[in-house]
C-alpha cells in the first residue's frame, strides 16, 4: 500500500544524507574489480588457453570448448574469492529487461554441502524454463525449453548483496529450435554483419589487413530522482513507472535554471556513490550533470564495442536504481514520468572503427579528401532514407510515444542532420565533385587573457533524431528506459545492407574499367541524389517540417500502433533474413511482442487511473463538496449570500470527473482484440482518449480541492524537494 501526502513530506524534510564514504578507495583503483575481465583471466589462465579466449573477444573467433573446463574452473575460483555463493546466467528477454537464474555453487547432501564442480558446460550453457518470457508466438507453453548460452565477448562479473554475492555470467537466450528469444542474439548477428560487409568494403581502398570492423556505441542516459518517500505516495508511479495525474506546477522549466546548474548535494552524493559502483563493474562512467528539467539528470559512458556497451547499459540501468534506493530515492527511468515536463531519452552515439585504422567515421580536417569516410557517410545517410520507417519503429513503446509524436524532442520524422562542414562537401558532391572543405573557425573572445578557442566546423542541431557530431552519429531517438539492443541492430544491419550496396557499385564500376577515384565520385553523387532528401538542418520541432517532410516522402510514424507494423513489412524481412540477423519468424514474433507489451502497457495505466481516481481523487473532491455544501447552508443560515463559484467549480469537475471515470472503466471492460495489433489499436483509440478526460477532470480538481484534502503529492513537491 502507498502512503499518504502529509507523511511523505514529513518524511522528505527529515531526511539526513548518508556519511560522504571518503575513506573508501580511489576510485581509480576500483576500476573492473568486479570483473572476471582481461587481465583477471591472464592472471589465471594457462597462456595458451588465455591466447584463445582473447582471440573469441577480440576477432570473434568460434570458442574452443575444450578450454571451457579450464576458464570455468579460473571463473570460480576467482568468483568465490569475491563472496561469491551462486552464479547466474544473466539473459535479456524480449520485455527489455535483464532476467537472471541463479544456482549455488554448493551442492547439498545428504552428508551436507560440498563445493559443486563448476563445469565447462555449466559456463557454457543452461537451461532456465522459457514459458515465462514473451517469445511472441515462437514456442506454445508447452514446449517450455530455452537455454542460455555463454557470450564469451562480455565478461562475467560479480553482483554484490550484503547478504551475499553472486557471479554473474552474461549470456544469449534461444529456444530449443534455436530461434533468438533474447535482444542480445541479433545485436551479435547485425555486428557480425556489419563487419563483414564493411571489411569488403575496406578491401577496396586497399586496407586488406583488417580482421573485424566493430560498431561501437556511448549512450547517454537521462533519468529522474525523486525522493523514495513520495513514490510511495502514488500509486500511479509505483504501477507505472510515471504520474497518471498531476497538474502542470507554477514554476516548471520556463526559467531554464536547471540545466548545467550547480547539481544538489543530496544528489552529488548519489551520483558519487553510483560511479563507484559502476567503475567497480567495469562501466566507464564519465559525465554528470544536471539536464532541462527540474529533478532530471544525465549520465554518459565513455563509448565501448556496442554489444558490451549493451550488456553494461543494463547493468547501468540495474545499479542506478539500486543506489537511488540506498539514498532514500527513486530512480525514474520512464521517458516521460511527468506530463509537460520535459521527458527523458537515451541518446545512443555509434561509430564504427578497428583497431588498425581508428574510427571510421572521423573526417579528418578535409573530408573532403577522406573518401574513405565520406563512403561510410554515405552508407548512413542511404541507410536511414531507406529504413527511416524502421529505425522509427527500433525505438517503439507505449512510453517513447509520450516524446516522438508528441511535442517533444526528436519528431517521430526520421531524418539526418549533417552539420554544416558535411552538408558542404556532400552540395559539393551533388554538384560534380568536392574541392575544399570549409575551415573550422577561431573564436575571437575579446579578452586578452583567454587564449583563442577553436570552433567546431559545425554548429549543433538539438532537434534532429539522428546527428552528425564530428565524428560519430548520434540516434536521439531511444527511450530513457529502452534496450540499446535494438535500435543498434537496426543501425547494424542496415548499415550492412548500404555497406553491401556500396561496395557492390563500386566493384562493377571499376570491374567496368573506371578509375575508382571516379567510381566512388558516381557512387557518392547517386547517394546524394536517390537518398539527399532525408538530411534536413532545420528546426525539427516546427510545424513547418511536418509539411515539408510528407512532401518529401518521408514516414511520420506518431505511435508504436504506426511505426512497428512496418517493421515485418517485405522489405524490412528481407533485409533481416539477407545479413542472417533475424528471420521472419524471428521478426513477426519481435514485432507481436512490442504491440503485446504496448497494448498491456495501456491497460495497466488505465486501470490505475480508474482506481486512482475512484479510491482517492473523487473521495477528496466529494469531502470538500460536502464540506462546501455545509458552509452554504450554514452561510445562508445566518441570512448571508450563500452562492459560491467554487462550489458550482467544483461540482462541474466532479460530474466531468465522474463520467469520464465510468466511460473508462466501460473501456477497460470492453478491452479486446483478435490479434496484438488489434489491441494494441483498442489501447491506442480508445483507452488513451478515456484516460485523458479522467486526468483533465482530475488535474482540474486539483486545482480547486483545499490543499490539506489532496492526496497525492504535487508535481512541486516532488520535482524541487530533493
Ligand atoms: P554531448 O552532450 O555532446 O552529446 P556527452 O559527453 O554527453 O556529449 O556524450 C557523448 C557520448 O558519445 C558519450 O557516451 C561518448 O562516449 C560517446 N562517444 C564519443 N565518441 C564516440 C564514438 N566515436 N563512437 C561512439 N560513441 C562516442
Ligand atoms: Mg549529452
Amino acid at each position: 500500500g502507498s502512503i499518504s501526502r502529509r507523511e511523505a513530506i514529513k518524511a522528505v524534510t527529515a531526511h539526513s544524507t548518508p556519511e560522504c564514504a571518503t575513506a573508501q578507495a580511489p576510485l581509480a583503483e576500483l576500476f573492473g574489480v568486479n570483473v572476471f575481465d582481461k587481465s583477471a583471466m591472464k592472471d589465471r589462465l594457462p597462456k595458451s588457453v588465455f591466447k584463445k579466449i582473447s582471440a573469441t573477444i577480440d576477432e570473434g573467433i568460434a570458442l574452443d570448448p575444450t578450454i571451457a573446463d579450464v576458464v570455468a574452473n579460473a571463473m570460480k575460483d576467482w568468483a568465490i574469492e569475491k563472496g561469491a555463493s551462486h552464479y547466474a546466467h544473466v539473459f535479456y528477454p524480449l520485455t527489455g529487461f535483464t532476467a537472471e537464474k541463479h544456482d549455488s555453487f554448493l551442492e547439498p547432501d545428504a552428508s551436507g554441502a560440498s563445493l559443486a564442480e563448476f563445469q565447462g558446460k555449466t559456463l557454457l550453457q543452461g537451461e532456465p524454463d522459457a514459458s515465462s518470457f514473451p517469445n511472441g508466438g515462437l514456442r506454445g507453453t508447452f514446449e517450455a525449453r530455452g537455454y542460455t548460452g555463454w557470450d564469451v565477448t562480455s565478461p562475467a562479473y560479480i553482483l554484490e548483496n550484503p547478504a551475499g554475492n553472486t557471479l554473474c555470467i552474461p549470456t544469449v537466450f534461444i529456444s530449443w529450435t534455436g530461434e533468438a528469444l533474447d535482444k542480445k542474439t541479433p545485436l551479435l548477428r547485425s555486428q557480425q554483419a556489419m563487419s563483414k560487409q564493411a571489411m569488403r568494403l575496406l578491401k577496396l581502398f586497399g586496407h586488406n589487413d583488417v580482421d573485424t570492423v566493430v560498431s561501437y556505441a556511448g549512450a547517454e542516459q537521462e533519468y529522474f530522482l525523486i525522493d523514495e518517500h513520495f513514490y510511495y505516495a502514488r500509486p500511479d508511479i509505483m504501477t507505472t513507472s510515471r504520474t497518471l495525474f498531476g497538474a502542470k506546477p507554477s514554476k516548471g522549466q520556463e526559467f531554464d535554471d536547471h540545466y548545467f546548474g550547480a547539481i544538489p548535494d543530496r544528489v552529488l552524493g548519489f551520483m558519487i556513490d553510483l560511479d563507484r559502483e559502476l567503475f567497480k563493474h567495469g562501466i566507464p562512467s564519465k559525465t554528470r550533470h544536471n539536464e532541462v528539467a527540474p529533478g532530471q539528470f544525465e549520465l554518459a559512458p565513455v563509448f565501448e564495442r556496442s554489444v558490451l556497451a549493451h550488456d553494461h547499459q543494463q547493468l547501468m540501468m540495474t545499479i542506478m536504481k539500486k543506489v537511488a534506493e540506498n539514498h532514500g530515492m527513486t530512480c525514474l527511468l520512464h521517458e516521460k514520468p511527468f506530463a509537460g515536463v520535459n521527458g527523458s531519452g537515451k541518446h545512443v552515439n555509434f561509430s564504427l572503427g578497428n583497431s588498425n585504422q581508428g574510427n571510421l567515421l572521423n573526417p579528418g580536417d578535409t573530408p573532403h579528401e577522406n573518401v574513405q569516410f565520406l563512403v561510410f557517410c554515405a552508407a548512413i545517410i542511404r541507410g536511414v532514407h531507406k529504413y527511416g520507417g524502421l529505425l522509427r519503429a527500433s525505438v517503439a513503446s507505449a512510453s517513447n510515444d509520450h516524446r516522438l509524436g508528441a511535442n517533444e524532442a526528436p519528431p517521430a520524422i526520421i531524418s539526418i542532420f549533417l552539420g554544416e562542414q558535411l552538408m558542404d562537401v556532400f552540395d559539393q558532391i551533388a554538384k560534380g565533385g568536392a574541392t575544399e572543405s570549409k575551415e573550422s573557425g577561431v573564436l575571437e573572445l575579446g579578452v586578452d587573457s583567454l587564449p583563442p578557442m577553436k570552433a567546431d566546423p559545425g554548429d549543433r542541431n538539438r532537434t534532429s533524431p539522428f546527428a552528425f557530431t564530428g565524428n560519430r552519429f548520434e540516434f536521439r531517438a531511444p527511450g530513457s528506459n529502452q534496450s540499446i539492443s535494438d535500435p543498434m541492430v537496426a543501425i547494424n544491419t542496415i548499415l550492412a545492407d548500404s555497406i553491401d550496396f556500396l561496395a557492390t557499385e563500386l566493384e562493377t564500376l571499376t570491374a567496368d574499367g573506371t578509375e575508382f577515384n571516379a567510381a566512388v565520385q558516381t557512387v557518392l553523387q547517386k547517394v546524394i541524389t536517390d537518398h539527399g532528401a532525408v538530411i534536413f538542418n532545420g528546426d525539427g520541432y516546427a510545424d513547418a517540417w511536418q509539411e515539408e517532410a510528407a512532401a518529401r516522402g518521408l514516414k511520420n510514424l506518431r505511435t508504436t500502433v504506426d511505426a512497428v507494423p512496418f517493421m515485418a513489412e517485405k522489405e524490412n524481412e528481407d533485409l533481416f533474413e539477407k545479413y542472417g540477423v533475424l528471420s521472419a519468424r524471428e521478426l513477426e514474433a519481435r514485432k507481436d511482442v512490442i504491440l503485446e507489451q504496448y497494448a498491456l502497457t495501456i491497460l495497466v495505466e488505465a486501470k490505475e487511473t480508474a482506481e486512482i481516481a475512484k479510491t482517492m481523487i473523487l473521495p477528496a473532491a466529494l469531502r470538500y463538496q460536502g464540506e462546501l455544501a455545509g458552509i452554504a447552508v450554514s452561510v445562508k443560515a445566518a441570512g448571508l449570500d450563500a452562492t459560491n463559484p467554487l462550489l458550482t467549480d467544483l461540482s462541474t469537475a466532479v460530474t466531468a470527473l465522474g463520467t469520464s471515470l465510468a466511460s473508462l472503466e466501460k473501456g477497460i471492460e470492453a478491452f479486446h482484440g483478435e490479434s496484438e495489433l488489434e489491441e494494441s489499436t483498442y489501447a491506442l483509440e480508445t483507452l488513451i482518449p478515456a484516460m485523458a478526460e479522467v486526468r483533465v477532470a482530475a488535474d482540474t480538481l486539483e486545482s480547486l480541492v483545499a490543499d490539506d484534502l489532496w492526496p497525492l503529492p504535487t508535481y512541486n513537491e516532488m520535482l524541487t524537494i530533493l
